[in-house]
């Protein structure tokens, strides 16, 4: 049995620290120094995942090839390190109960009185190994999700105290990641908050190894040794973790702050060849020296929050740096378009995406989008949602099928050209029901996305209840919209095409759940290239 070793992320002073790109950086590291690296997160809320989250609530829901709605850090992990996650990389305290008091019902623990300490922590522990246990990976990075002090993280920091003391101090090693805020009146940076945080950790029986401290200026060495000497790490623990214009310099600054060598070190692991990042950096490169500018609309209902649609923003940030480019961003409220605001709102754009979604608000917003970008040859995305609203208006403006709609916003169109699924129509829990993961699709040869892949076979993911509806596809094509790609299994519609406009493609799927650094993604790729042409 391999000698799986355990880190783990805690989170003091404040959440948004950024825990998940820290995870991810180190991950990186570990990975290039030729380690095999996972990393799990676990959240303290009681809902099984955030798949009924409302995004305002949590951000985007992220999805996995085996079909789980997870943080939306999973996202962070996979972006940098260019590996699959899957169902066990996400665990809640939902998932965490659930398992316990299914137990119970079986009558699995003959008349014991079921407890926080051990069962849940018991459960919590089995989860954490096995991903481990199953991959053989050589680290499992695990992020506590909240901040400690939290009542609900609680369960969690136990139940890493009590591993920590099982397995041992060299096969575990605890991050903890804190904020040193600068005071502007008194021109310092503040270390109470840390050793505060600290403190609270120790009162929980664990004693940090390692101290990642964010903020906005240097840190002295006076500052670091100070940190040191109260919260009893050794100085070189006391890792600078400081703001920087874009997340994927996190891991370049963290090499430079020696975090990879000091968590090998405590893990006694080789600490072997130096890694290059020579992908890394000239990608970092590209995104900050771009040669020119490209301005984008994302039309979407939760543009208050861009966390809503990290995986968008991000796969347009990897598709900029591949076509040397800055990729600006214009968030665009789907509520407020509408026909007189139209070309004010979207008039400067040189490309459009309208977003996925669920429910009716902002739906005729997001219809006049996806016109405005046919009728005006400007480069057009739509995804899941966003197809399905292409689709809708091109049924209604062009092939004159006036009441055309999805039957999700209004169930007794004369033209539902957007139709539920047949399996889903007894479905009546909302979670986990959706046609959720990766499933195959093939491409049609002529087809702009057959280009745009290089390949006939492709798989993307997918979150939806709703479909193309089939009995239109001849009128469709007909009229000059084309299908693209088609389940091979079921004959669904995957993409639709207008091959007579400059770039105008809808994918049923979300294509941004698999764009990487060291693999954007194409269709973001050649989407973001002929807006710039
Ligand atoms: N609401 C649509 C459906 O369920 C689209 C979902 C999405 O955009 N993810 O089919």
């Amino acid at each position: 049995m391999k000698n799986i070793k355990y880190i783990f992320v805690t989170g003091g002073v404040s959440s948004s620290l950024g825990k998940g790109i820290i995870s991810s950086s180190l991950a990186k590291l570990l990975q290039a120094r030729g380690y095999s690296v996972t990393i799990q997160k676990l959240d303290p809320y009681i809902n099984i995942d955030p798949g009924t989250l409302n995004p305002y609530e949590h951000g985007e829901c992220f999805v996995t090839d085996d079909g789980a709605e997870t943080d939306l850090d999973l996202g962070h992990y996979e972006r940098f390190l260019n590996k699959p996650t899957s169902q066990a990389n996400n665990v809640t305290t939902g998932k965490i109960y659930q398992t316990v008091i299914n137990k119970e019902r079986r009558g699995d623990y003959l008349g014991k009185t079921v407890q926080v300490i051990p069962h849940i922590t018991d459960e919590i522990k089995r989860r954490i190994k096995l991903l481990g246990n199953k991959f053989q990976y050589d680290v499992v990075i695990t992020e506590i999700g909240g901040t400690v002090g939290d009542i609900e993280s609680l369960p969690y920091i136990e139940a890493v105290r009590q591993l920590k003391w099982e397995i041992g101090s060299t096969n575990t090693l605890v991050i903890h990641l804190t904020l040193v805020p600068y005071l502007a009146a008194s021109r310092e940076l503040k270390t109470k908050p840390t050793q505060h945080s600290v403190k609270l950790l120790l009162e929980n029986g664990i004693q940090p190894d390692i101290l990642v401290l964010r903020t906005e200026r240097v840190l002295t060495n006076e500052i670091r040794s100070k940190v040191a000497r109260f919260c009893n790490v050794e100085i070189h623990s006391v890792i600078e973790s400081i703001d920087v214009s874009t997340i994927y310099e996190v891991p370049l600054l963290m090499q430079k702050e020696k975090l990879d060598i000091t968590v090998l070190q405590k893990l006694h692991l080789p600490v072997n060849e130096m890694p290059q990042l020579l992908e890394w950096k000239e990608f970092v490169d590209k995104l900050k020296h771009p040669q020119n500018e490209v301005k984008i609309g994302l039309v979407g209902k939760y543009v208050e929050l861009p966390d809503a649609y990290k995986s968008i923003l991000e796969s347009l940030v990897h598709a900029g740096a591949a076509n040397h480019c800055k990729v600006k961003v214009q968030m665009i409220h789907s509520e407020k378009i509408n026909k007189n605001n139209i070309s004010e709102l979207l008039g400067d754009l040189q490309g459009i995406i309208v977003a996925p979604g669920f429910g009716d608000r902002g739906i005729e917003g997001k219809i006049l989008a996806a016109q405005f970008a046919r009728e005006n040859q400007i480069s057009f995305l739509g995804i899941c949602l966003g197809m399905q609203c292409a689709v809708i208006e091109f049924a209604r403006n062009v092939m004159n099928l006036h009441d055309a709609h999805s039957t999700e916003m209004h169930i007794s169109t004369q033209f539902p050209v957007i139709d539920i699924m047949q399996e889903q129509k007894m479905i009546t829990d909302l979670g986990g029901t959706m046609r959720l993961g990766a499933y195959d699709c093939v491409l049609n040869e002529n087809s702009k996305v057959f280009k745009i892949y290089g390949k006939q076979k492709i798989s993307e993911r997918h979150r939806h209840r709703y479909e193309f509806n089939n009995q239109y596809l001849t009128q469709f094509e007909e009229n000059g919209m084309t299908t693209a790609g088609i389940n091979p299994e079921s004959g669904l519609v995957e993409i639709i095409e207008i091959p007579s406009h400059k770039w105008f493609v809808g994918v049923q799927f979300h294509p941004e759940y698999k764009s990487r650094v060291e693999e954007p993604h194409p269709i973001f790729i050649d989407f973001v290239k002929s807006a710039i042409s």
